[in-house]
């Protein structure tokens, strides 16, 4: 294996293939680390509508074989290796350890995703796509004037419970306590609507149906008395769980997001982060994409200096 770059990307999903083509477009040398599948979360959605350019939609595994396709065909290099932590190097390089050795290099694009948290509960995986989602505004349009839960009492789950409202007919925020997480502003929107019932105290314990999601079967935190409610969806909005413990508290974290500036610069010189992996309100194919192409010219302009401060 090649030891020395200027630019490792660190992830081969949607936000990381793009972020290493142009980073190989302004005519960086570029490694891009993957672990098993290419591909990153994108390959799980069923069909994508929200990504421009798709006016019939697309599925997520094609879109995602397609962005890959895109960086292997400016040549990007990609080695199958998992990242395992990064220390400083000389001249102020750095070196990024990995299962098959170390990596010499000026600047480090981070796109190691994340993925929502789980409920654990029977059915939830089996009906994954079937109508349990994560994503209310990559899926919320199929249950137009039908009826949803939302799972959940952070921002997130008030934000997806107030996007679904406009699209259902009625939407349940199921909580496990009596009181919200989510922000005050968020929480009086989320009272003023008429067609959002809030169930408090209350947990999904199984996700039911004959091959969609027909009923969640529900259990009251407080009497422990069992409950029942047909919906068609299931979203589920309990938090994302970010791969960060590899860097070692080497960089700022809020909630186990890497904290960026809006050219995705870390609070680490040569260290740079897009996608999901950042902490940012919206986690979108569209919104990584965006945060990758700045992720790669703010590196490209870092590994310039670089070279003429020290070539
Ligand atoms: P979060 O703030 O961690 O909230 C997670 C919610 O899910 C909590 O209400 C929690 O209940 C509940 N929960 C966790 N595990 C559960 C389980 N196993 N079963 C049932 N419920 C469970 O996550 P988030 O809403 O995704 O937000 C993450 C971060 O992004 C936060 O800092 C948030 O402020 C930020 N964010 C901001 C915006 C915005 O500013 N507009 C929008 C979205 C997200 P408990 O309350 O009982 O712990």
């Amino acid at each position: 294996m090649k030891q020395r770059w200027d630019t490792i990307v660190i992830g081969g999903g949607v936000a990381g293939c793009t972020a290493a083509m142009y980073a190989m477009r302004y005519g960086m040398d570029v490694a891009m680390l993957e672990m098993l599948t290419p591909g990153g979360q994108t390959t799980t959605a069923t069909t994508i509508e929200n990504y421009p350019g798709f006016p019939e939609g697309i599925q997520g595994p094609e879109l995602a074989q397609r962005v890959h396709q895109q960086a292997v065909n400016v040549g990007v290099e990609i080695i199958m290796a998992e990242a395992t932590g990064m220390r400083t190097g000389d001249d102020g390089r750095w070196m990024v350890q990995t299962v098959k050795g170390e990596m010499d290099v000026a600047a480090v694009i981070i796109a190691t995703g994340a993925y929502p948290r789980s409920l654990m509960v029977p059915g939830e995986k089996e009906l994954r796509g079937h109508g349990v989602s994560y994503c209310a505004t990559c899926d919320g349009f199929f249950y137009r004037g039908q009826t949803v839960a939302v799972a959940g009492g952070g921002n997130s789950a008030a934000e997806e419970a107030l996007y679904l409202a406009n699209i259902v007919e009625k939407a349940y925020l199921i909580h496990r306590r009596d009181e919200l997480r989510a922000d005050e502003y968020l929480q009086k929107r989320l009272f003023d609507r008429q067609n959002v019932h809030i169930l408090w105290n209350t947990v999904v314990t199984a996700v039911e149906g004959e091959g969609v999601v027909q009923r969640l079967a529900l259990r009251n935190t407080q009497t422990q008395e069992p409950d029942s409610i047909e919906v068609a969806g299931l979203f589920i909005a309990i938090g994302h769980i970010a791969k960060t413990e590899w860097l070692g508290g080497l960089l700022e974290l809020k909630d186990g997001f890497i904290v960026t500036d809006r050219l995705m610069k870390t609070n680490q010189p040569g260290i740079f982060a897009c996608g999901d992996i950042r902490d940012t309100p919206l986690r979108q194919i569209a919104t990584a994409v965006g945060d990758a192409a700045i992720a790669a010219f703010s590196a490209h302009s870092y590994v310039d200096r670089w070279k003429s401060e020290h070539q």
